[in-house]
């Protein structure tokens, strides 16, 4: 996976809750992309949907679902949902293989 950098937070501490190790700070965390962009599927020919997945995203004002990873921690992948505008964390949740064994959703 692409490695993408973190939003820009400037002097704001942001703490993220990982479901496994609790809170923590941003910095322990590498920000992997939108967890609202959807992959077109593989055989589908469209050059231009592979385009628009890869290379267009939204800039939106207010909540985001982000995908994260604890990368100096337990490494689990989860999806934040953040608000753009005041960094505030809303939800932390697994995804992959500890969703259903943390009670997250799928
Ligand atoms: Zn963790």
């Amino acid at each position: 996976m692409k490695r993408v950098a973190a939003p820009h937070l400037g002097t704001i501490k942001m703490r993220l809750t990982c479901p496994f190790c609790g809170e923590r700070d941003h910095q322990e965390f590498t920000y992997r992309g939108d967890a609202s962009a959807t992959r077109p599927p593989m055989d589908n020919g469209s050059i231009e949907d592979h385009n628009t997945y890869v290379f267009d995203r939204t800039n939106p004002d207010g909540e985001h679902r982000e995908l994260w990873n604890h990368t100096s921690g337990c490494r689990m992948h989860m999806v934040v949902t953040r608000n753009t505008t005041t960094h505030k964390i809303s939800n932390c949740e697994p995804v992959g293989p500890w969703t259903k064994a943390l009670g997250g959703k799928s």
